[in-house]
């Protein structure tokens, strides 16, 4: 019998965990709503994710459940048959308590306080040196619920843009680069690394990867820092971690317990991709090879370029998820081998829009 893996969400990534399963002979089955876009790819069931009994009843009917977003109640993942286990992700969905986690696994960030009233926000400017961002502790992804605080004055006006939710101040570092790392483990404790990525973001949301990032320092330092949390949570599936790069060193930003958009260069520039892995790793298989040849990826925002645009450009392997176009929206991502670069630079001025 073929393992049944219900996946929590039916979004993009979802969608390529979908079209990875094909090959390896497992099923996937998401969890949704109509119109949903891993419907390509995957029957997707009308489930409210915020409904404890019909996400009970929907991971009753598969032999395990993963997620593609850390952003679902905890209560919901209680008692479930969930890899990564549920507390590696109620950890990466709080952003306090993965800072602290961070710390606890002796992996540095930018430094931060808990905020929870105006009057905490106020002690924790001091303690924090501004400029510095106050960010929403659950439910915040591509820069939302994030305010930028320049002056002591800013602070009520910021505590109210929240919305008043516990929060944590964080310092803004000054990095060199932003980078991240993905590692995938397996149940039998085998881990693998993809080479570090370098990560250019505007406005909160990532637009481009660049694979590898070339530092055998960091990125030892990086796979040092992803075998702890790996081991500490004992983990299953792929985990990401974004960083800081400052001063020649890592700082932690923050982890992600599922595949990555800073991975999505794996389809084409790894021997086996990051989705392939983490269906490997839940399952019991043993993981692939992640030897990658140097690969660019640039996310589409708002809306898709045409495929006669695309087509054009015969190193460009085009996935478009087939979502409906709207402001901010990730909605397809273009992949390059590294070596096409005008073909690259073109496409950077394309989707700067
Ligand atoms: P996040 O949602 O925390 O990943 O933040 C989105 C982006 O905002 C990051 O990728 C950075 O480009 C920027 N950012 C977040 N936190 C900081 C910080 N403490 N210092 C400087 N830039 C930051």
């Amino acid at each position: 019998m073929k393992p049944r893996i219900g996946i929590l969400g039916a979004g993009q990534l979802a969608l390529m965990l979908a079209e990875a399963s094909k090959s390896l002979g497992v099923d996937v089955i998401c969890a949704g709503q109509p119109g949903d876009c891993a419907e390509q790819a995957a029957e997707v069931l009308t489930v409210d994710l915020d409904d404890i009994a019909a996400v009970a009843a929907f991971a009753g009917a598969v032999d395990l459940v993963t997620i593609e977003s850390e952003n679902i109640h905890a209560d919901v993942l209680q008692g479930l048959n969930l890899y990564p286990n549920a507390r590696a992700v109620g950890i990466a969905q709080d952003r306090l308590l993965e800072k602290r986690f961070f710390h606890e696994c002796g992996i540095g960030t930018a430094p931060f306080a808990p905020v929870d009233s105006l009057e905490a926000l106020q002690h924790a400017m001091d303690k924090v040196q501004l400029p510095a961002i106050l960010k929403t502790r659950r439910m915040g992804y591509d820069g939302k619920g994030q305010v930028r605080l320049r002056n002591i004055e800013d602070a009520a006006d910021a505590w109210a843009d929240v919305g008043g939710v516990p929060c944590i101040l964080e310092g803004m570092v000054n990095f060199e680069i932003e980078v991240s790392l993905i590692a995938a483990r397996a149940r039998a404790g085998q881990i693998v690394f993809y080479p570090l990525i370098e990560n250019r973001h505007r406005e909160g949301i990532l637009r481009m990867s660049i694979a590898p990032f070339v530092n055998q320092q960091l990125q030892k330092q990086a796979e040092d820092y992803l075998t702890a949390l790996l081991e500490r949570l004992d983990y299953i599936g792929v985990l990401a971690v974004e960083f800081f790069v400052v001063d020649g060193t890592l700082l932690a930003n923050e982890m992600a317990p599922r595949v990555h958009n800073s991975g999505h260069w794996t389809i084409e520039g790894s021997a086996t991709s990051q989705f392939e892995n983490h269906l490997r790793a839940i399952v019991g298989m043993e993981l692939g090879a992640t030897k990658s040849s140097p690969t660019v990826m640039l996310n589409c925002i708002g809306s898709m370029p045409s495929e006669t645009e695309t087509s054009a450009f015969p190193e460009i392997s085009r996935h478009d998820y087939g979502k409906e176009p709207r402001p901010g929206r990730k909605v397809g991502h273009l992949t390059f081998p590294a070596s096409a670069r005008a073909a690259i630079a073109e496409w950077q001025k394309r989707l700067q829009d």
